[in-house]
């Protein structure tokens, strides 16, 4: 069960080596833009040793922009898990995945419910998973019938992805790859507010849930439960307390 973000002990913070942290609910509430205070608290993570990567359902394109206008070192995973690359300016990883199961799942839906399946303009910009709105359809509903793809509702849009790919998998594989040398799984932070973070929640035991009154209550209560650590504030503010502390008592 989720513990105050004050609990992490000083051995824990000067543990950490990498910062991985989502977008969406947990850097900002949507949107290109992150706070000054944000902005000044990773510079702040870089300058006291730790290297700060993002892990998002966002498009690499879109995270390759935020990390340069950061000027953040660490690995982007984008597409919820599905690609990523080392650093910012290093070439995508080969994960192996296909896009061919999601565009299949897409044409599905949009002969099942016509004029209801809305995709976002980004979609031509994503190498492996599709998203869309789907107009008042339960996500029960919707995934009724799919084979080989899974949905995912980041409360901002709705993923399909192949089976079996998720950001705390990706992230795993990266650790044994990094410039850093192998890091271990207690040297990793992950920062999330969403279902498509609680991958991460399980794997890596550093974990902190921003809260995000968006969520469903019986999703905020698996979060909860499986995350180590809770901020007091929502996106923007509660990654810049959490992280705040760490720098703090890192000295
Ligand atoms: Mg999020």
């Amino acid at each position: 069960m989720a513990q105050s973000y004050r609990n992490i002990t000083p051995q824990a913070a000067r543990r950490i080596r990498l910062v991985m942290a989502d977008v969406d609910g947990t850097l900002n509430t949507g949107g290109d833009d992150l706070s000054p205070a944000v902005q000044n608290v990773i510079n702040r993570l870089q300058q006291s040793g730790i290297m700060v990567g993002l892990v998002s359902g966002r498009t690499d394109p879109m995270l390759v922009r935020m990390a340069v206008g950061l000027g953040i070192g660490g690995p982007l995973i984008s597409e919820n898990g599905a690609v990523a690359r080392l650093t910012p300016d290093g070439g995508l990883v080969d994960l192996g995945y296909s896009r061919r199961p999601a565009l299949k799942a897409l044409e599905q839906l949009k002969s099942r419910y016509p004029d209801r399946i809305r995709e976002r303009e980004d979609n031509s910009e994503r190498l492996i998973d599709v998203v869309f709105w789907a107009e008042g359809i339960p996500a029960g509903e919707l995934k009724k019938g799919l084979k080989d793809v899974q949905l995912l509702d980041s409360t901002y849009i709705l993923h399909l992805m192949p089976k079996g790919i998720d950001k705390g998998k990706t992230l795993l594989k990266l650790l044994g790859r990094m410039n850093l040398g192998k890091l271990g799984k207690n040297e990793v932070l992950v920062v999330g507010d969403s279902m498509t973070d609680l991958p991460l929640f399980k794997l890596f035991p550093l974990s902190i849930l921003i809260p995000n009154p968006n969520i469903p209550a019986a999703d905020s209560r698996i979060l909860r439960k499986s995350s180590m650590y809770i901020s007091d504030h929502e996106a923007g503010e509660g990654f810049v307390e959490v992280a705040s502390h760490i720098i703090n008592v890192r000295t």
